[in-house]
């Protein structure tokens, strides 16, 4: 397409093939799940896969979209449900660069439980910080909705809930964590589904021990500087396993 031709857009969107394949190698995403990255040169729009499983993503699939949500080219292939969930945070968070939407297992009791938040057990999850805030949908869909950030309207409601943090739960749902590069995106929803499962094990035992926020600081200012350490490794073992050849 016209709007993916030049290099840095090129690179972008080969970054994002890959990462799609992580996310799925990793178990963050399954059938379902969709990662995006903002346009490197245009920042109201953001690159997304058309609708369909992560883990067999090329770059043919790769679609531009606006901060409306809304493909940049008309007539083309059946979009996300829910991609809205991107296009608003983008619109609300200038330093976003990648959104990650999962429904991976572990966080997932964390969105639906009252009195026990996320929070990092360990040094690998110290972005999670003081703990992750957890998007009720039903304070802006009523009681019967089928619980998909399926407009604008959600979208935004989801984003406020996110607010400047890196990740928020979403009531019987999943998950939606952001990174100002996609490879720290990447990163977080990896160890977000890590931690969540930690945590449980954690809790199983006894009380726990959290990290504080000082401690959270730190963690996230070291690892910050270790992500491609991940991102490499994920990126053979997932083109080791790949089923999208
Ligand atoms: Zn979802």
């Amino acid at each position: 397409m016209s709007d993916t031709a030049s290099e840095p857009v090129s690179s972008a969107v080969r970054e994002l093939v890959d990462a799609n394949h992580i996310l799925f190698d990793q178990g963050v995403v399954d059938g379902f799940g969709h990662v995006s990255v903002r346009h490197p040169s245009r920042p109201d729009r953001f690159l997304l896969s058309r609708s369909m499983a992560p883990g067999l993503v090329t770059e043919r699939d790769v679609l531009v979209f606006d901060l409306d949500g809304a493909p940049v080219e008309p007539g083309g292939p059946a979009v996300y449900l829910e991609r809205f969930i991107h296009s608003e945070i983008y619109r609300k968070r200038p330093d976003a660069a990648a959104v990650v939407h999962s429904h991976s297992p572990a966080v997932v009791p964390f969105s639906a439980v009252t009195g026990t938040k996320l929070r990092p057990i360990f040094h690998m999850c110290g972005f999670l910080g003081a703990g992750t805030p957890v998007f009720e949908i039903r304070d802006f869909a009523g009681s019967e909705s089928d619980l998909l950030i399926s407009d604008g309207r959600l979208g935004a409601a989801l984003a406020a809930s996110l607010d400047q943090g890196p990740a928020v739960l979403m009531r019987g749902h999943g998950s939606t964590v952001v990174g100002s590069s996609l490879h720290q995106a990447v990163f977080r929803a990896v160890y977000t589904e890590v931690g969540a499962r930690l945590q449980t094990e954690a809790m199983r035992l006894g009380p726990v021990t959290y990290l504080t926020e000082g401690e959270s600081a730190a963690t996230t200012k070291t690892n910050n500087t270790q992500i491609d350490r991940a991102w490499n490794l994920w990126l053979k073992a997932a083109r080791t396993r790949s089923m999208a050849t």
